[in-house]
């Protein structure tokens, strides 16, 4: 295979896009907005120069990834020649029923479908296609070049032969996959939001500050980071709405989210994107110098 669409050129997209190409693949990227196709290919340029800084990969390398690289604002002429499809889109249940039914009209019969979701339903978005056992979650990690993990995620109809094609596709591009069945949260976010959920709760009954919180989640557990600190980075809203998803899916109280977070998101404290969250980002987005003050 050569031709990879992905859809949405944001956080996600331009991260996938830049490993599918890396690895010789071309790349079909596609984005609604034209700006956000240039600030997505001025991020893969930037991150690959930073390869190149630390000797990862030569200019040659940086080169072919960036001419393997086509930008498109229209699925249906992207789509063409897709063996693949990835959608990285919004988080927004309906804008992605909506794209996977433009996809599965544009595409070539047998190309794959793929979703990088990191809450919706795999099977709720095939059911919306003519090919449901070609429709898959491939749920890569932020930052996408660097994080080796990708969820693939087996929908009720997913076939054997389009799980075995994904899992081999992810060994191919140097990632670790890990086999996982369609349920809310799925492995990744079911076992980290209720962490996340937990820690603002210890900090809404007065527990414990934000900063005691994380230095013990650092130090006592050996995190990289604390858990409020990488709420922050995931954006309040996003934990929010999987929180929702989980609580929704499972009709079990104890994925409620937590007051504070409902709260936070309201009143716009959304985390580094928005400048403030458990931690203030106004002078610096690098929270690291933050979290070092009180570790
Ligand atoms: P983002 O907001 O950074 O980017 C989304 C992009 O989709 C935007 O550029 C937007 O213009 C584009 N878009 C919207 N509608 C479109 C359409 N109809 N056709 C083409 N492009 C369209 O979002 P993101 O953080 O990159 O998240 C993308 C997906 O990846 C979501 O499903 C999210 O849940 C998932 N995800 C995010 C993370 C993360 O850490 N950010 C991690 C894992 C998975």
């Amino acid at each position: 295979m050569k031709n990879i669409a992905v859809i949405g050129a944001g956080t996600m997209g331009n991260g996938i896009a830049h490993t599918f190409a890396q690895f010789g693949y071309n790349v079909q990227l596609i984005d609604v907005a034209q700006a956000a196709l240039d600030k997505g290919i001025a991020t893969i340029t930037k991150n690959l120069d930073r390869m190149v800084a630390k000797e990862k990969i030569t200019v040659e390398d940086k080169n072919n990834t960036l001419n393997n690289i086509t930008t498109y604002t229209s699925i249906k002429e992207g789509v063409q020649q897709a063996a693949l499809v990835v959608e990285a889109a919004t988080e927004n249940v309906n804008l992605k029923l909506k794209i996977f039914k433009d996809l599965d009209e544009a595409c070539p019969k047998d190309t794959i479908l793929a979703t990088n979701t990191s809450s919706i339903s795999i099977t709720q978005i095939a059911a919306v296609t003519q090919r449901p056992e070609k429709v898959i979650g491939m749920h890569f990690m932020n930052p996408v070049p660097i994080m080796k993990l990708v969820e693939i995620i087996r929908g009720y109809n997913t076939s054997d032969e389009v799980m075995d094609f994904t899992v081999d596709l992810t060994k191919k591009i140097n990632k670790v996959p890990v086999e996982v069945n369609d349920y809310p949260g799925f492995v990744a976010n079911r076992i980290l939001m209720p962490m996340i959920n937990e820690s603002i709760e210890t900090l809404y009954n007065g527990v414990a500050g934000v900063a005691e919180i994380d230095t013990v989640m650092k130090l006592g557990m050996a995190h990289p980071m604390g858990p409020l600190q990488l709420a922050d980075f995931i954006g309040l809203d996003v934990c929010l709405s999987i929180l929702n998803v989980m609580y929704d899916g499972f009709k079990n109280p104890k994925y409620a989210p937590c007051p504070l977070l409902v709260n936070m998101v309201m009143a716009g404290k959304l985390g580094a994107k928005s400048g403030e969250g458990f931690y203030d980002y106004s002078e610096s987005r690098k929270a690291e110098k933050v979290a070092k003050m009180f570790s």
